[in-house]
């Protein structure tokens, strides 16, 4: 008779087995380089799986990509106005995150 260990969800494991593969934390880690195509295949394989059946990194991964893809608008249109829906300030805030990481 097996006994299960009360510190490890074994429903969960089971019925997700993608989380075996990689963690939230590790799609957090690796999202830079997920999304520039850096990551090796069995990584972007794993992540990729991870993120089929986890909407709170969909969620997150949407929002990272909704950021870069202002910072690109903001760069590539500098002398044009920016979206109306895009406040002043937020775009101003993405371009000095990035200055200030390069
Ligand atoms: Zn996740």
């Amino acid at each position: 008779m097996q006994i299960e260990c009360s510190g490890s969800p074994a429903d969960i494991s089971s019925a997700r087995p993608w989380s075996l593969l990689m963690t939230c934390r590790e799609v957090v880690e690796f999202l830079a380089e997920y999304l520039a195509g850096e990551l090796p295949p069995e990584q972007h394989k794993a992540f990729r799986e991870h993120l089929g059946g986890c909407t709170d990194c969909v969620t997150y991964l949407k929002g990272y990509e909704d950021a870069i893809r202002l910072g690109k608008v903001a760069l590539s249109q500098s002398d044009r106005a920016v979206p109306d829906d895009v406040p002043e300030e937020l775009v101003q805030a993405i371009l000095a995150a990035r200055s200030r990481r390069s």
